[in-house]
């Protein structure tokens, strides 16, 4: 693992109805940004809020020599798709993403850069003492559990937003055209170091979360449908399974009622019950079959880049071209931007 030469560090914030936060998140960023000795800017994604969320963004845009850039979006697109918007608006050589209610203490942005200056592609931070209630720690253990075991990247908390992205990996989940998605875990099949730093966590002090039960289960399903089509095949292995028990089931029934006599089988109502599972098991290989099919389908609409190359090292320029000046030389910041 090589050092990583940061030049930039760009903040990404979805906002959504944060207006009574906004002000002390503006201030404690800005105040723990001033700290980095890197370029930075703080890039706000407004994701459709029906308060004055998107004035004050817009506001603090304008201030001059404001590092804030203001993304308005037209409507509500969730959490997730509202900081893509950010990530396609940002040039940082680093990305930090965070939440606007202020349950990520914005005074962790230099460890995590520090981290990924020493050459970390993801870093990921786990809370410490974790300020949500049991509801919503015990699902997320088992999604943590689940999620390492099909990726194979060992984090252990996928929960928090606060975390730094390099470049190239943004550039890769950039790539990636599905409209439902977990960055978290998206980002990891693009890394190939990773880091975690542990990190405070806040109870939320201003408005309520913006998750109702339904938008969690549905957030649920992203995270599970983003990383996996397992579930799909799950249905088969059911089926196959009901169906040989089904079967077994029948044969231990013709063999009791032949020693022992019709008495033992309940007089063909258990036959009945092991047809059943046979037909029953059978209908799930079919579903499964399908979830087969549907999950290549899927695979193939989602259109995700099938490798990621990280960079491309060459002993020599191409002879007879130009050479173009370095990208993290010519990165320069413009807060003419943000009012656009
Ligand atoms: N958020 C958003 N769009 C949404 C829902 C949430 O941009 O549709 C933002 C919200 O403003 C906050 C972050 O996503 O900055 C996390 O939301 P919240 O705190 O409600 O989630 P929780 O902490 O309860 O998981
Ligand atoms: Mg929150």
């Amino acid at each position: 693992m090589r050092p990583y030469p940061i030049n930039t560090v760009s903040i990404v914030i979805p906002v959504y109805n944060e207006e009574q936060s906004l002000p002390e998140l503006l201030r404690r960023t800005e105040a723990a940004c001033a700290q980095l000795s890197q370029k930075y800017e703080i890039v706000l994604v407004d994701d459709g809020s029906r308060d004055t969320s998107a004035d004050i963004l817009q506001d603090a845009a304008e201030r001059p020599g404001s590092p804030v850039v203001a993304v308005i979006l037209n409507r509500n697109y969730g959490q997730h798709a509202a900081i893509m918007a950010g990530f396609e608006q940002c040039i940082g050589d680093l990305v930090i993403t965070l939440d606007a209610d202020l349950q990520n203490p914005p005074e962790e942005i230099p460890r995590l850069v520090e981290q990924a200056a020493l050459g970390y592609d993801v870093v990921g931070t786990v809370r410490n003492n974790r300020q949500d209630s049991a509801l919503r720690r015990w699902p997320s253990k088992l999604i943590n559990l689940a999620v390492q075991r099909s990726t194979g990247v060992a984090m252990s908390d996928y929960g928090c937003m606060l975390r730094a992205y390099r470049r190239s990996v943004v550039d890769a989940m950039l790539a990636c055209r599905e409209r439902s998605t977990f960055i978290p875990i998206l980002a990891n099949s693009f890394a190939r170091h990773t880091t975690e730093v542990l990190v405070q966590h806040a109870e939320r002090e201003y408005g309520d979360s913006k998750y109702s039960p339904m938008r969690l289960i549905s957030l649920m399903f992203d995270l599970v449908t983003c990383m996996t089509t397992t579930p799909l095949r799950l249905l088969s292995v059911v089926g196959m399974g009901m169906a040989t028990l089904g079967v077994l089931f029948a044969l231990a029934l013709i063999v009791l009622r032949l020693i022992y006599g019709a008495a033992w089988s309940g007089h063909g109502t258990f036959v009945l019950f092991a047809v059943l599972f046979v037909f029953t098991g059978g209908q799930f290989i079919g579903m499964g079959l399908l979830g087969e099919y549907l999950g290549r389908m899927y695979s193939d609409v989602r259109a995700r880049p099938r490798f990621f190359i990280e960079k491309v090292l060459r002993s020599n320029d191409p002879v007879g071209t130009d050479s173009e000046p370095h990208p993290e030389t010519s990165i320069s910041i413009s807060s003419s931007k943000a009012a656009s």
